[in-house]
């Protein structure tokens, strides 16, 4: 595992739990508007002022946190492209503590088999816009990105679908596209959509992949809950933190 920072103590990272988190290093998606540029790539890395957690101080440090943490976050960058990730995930449970995934969905092979493995408690996947759309941000086929989705929401496990409401690339229509499209993977996995846990964010321009995202205005409250409503016209559960 290639870990590029540790944060000791988040209150926000693992819904309801006291945990750590745990950031890796590269990422197969390189969505402009990321604010994570320098855990995207290790070119990136090695030109910040982040430094490599050592695997073996991160476990000593876990083995300490007996009673005091529930869990553990791995997030990044995309934790599914790193090559040891199971045996991490396995370690961590071995000390008795959850696991809660952060993936952008583009390796469902590997969100499969910690699934069956029961390596992970919770993953939060982000949905980033309309299959349409998807292309545009990344180069990872849709495909993976649905099969994920399928993955999670008949996983049984606790989830999370993320999207980030980024100014040039949502509007009200493909808000409502992307919603309608996940209710029919819904519907069609037999699960209700009225079951479904989407959360919608606010993107915050600052320390973009892409330059250019720095100078965009946020969306307003107004634009914000115009694209919430339009989702929840759909799955009207969905909920925001703005
Ligand atoms: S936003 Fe997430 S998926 Fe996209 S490049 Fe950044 S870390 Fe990767």
């Amino acid at each position: 595992m290639l870990i590029g920072g540790l944060q000791k103590t988040s209150l926000i990272d693992y819904p309801g739990k006291v945990a750590c988190t745990v950031f890796t290093i590269g990422c197969n998606f390189f969505c402009p508007f990321c604010h994570n540029k320098d855990l995207v790539s290790w070119a990136n890395f090695k030109n910040s002022s982040l430094a490599v957690v050592k695997e073996k101080d991160f476990f000593d440090f876990l083995s300490k946190r007996g009673g005091i943490l529930d869990g553990v976050c791995i997030t990044g960058g995309e934790p599914t492209i790193q090559p040891g990730l199971m045996q991490f995930c396995q370690k961590i449970k071995k000390l008795g503590f959850l696991v809660k995934l952060d993936t952008n969905g583009g390796r469902p092979r590997v969100v499969k088999e910690l699934i069956k493995k029961r390596l992970v408690d919770f993953i939060a996947m982000d949905i980033k816009v309309d299959k349409k759309n998807y292309s545009l941000l990344t180069k990872i086929s849709y495909e993976k990105i649905a099969q994920s989705l399928v993955l999670i929401i008949t996983s049984g496990l606790e989830y999370q679908l993320r999207t980030t409401l980024v100014p040039t690339i949502h509007n009200k229509k493909n808000i409502a596209i992307l919603a309608k499209e996940i209710a029919v993977v819904a519907t069609k996995n037999k699960i209700n959509p009225e079951s479904l846990v989407w959360h919608l964010q606010k993107f915050l321009p600052q320390n973009c992949l892409k330059a250019e995202f720095d100078q965009f205005l946020p969306f307003s409250s107004q634009e914000l809950n115009c694209l919430l409503t339009a989702a929840q016209s759909i799955i009207p559960q969905v909920d925001a933190d703005f």
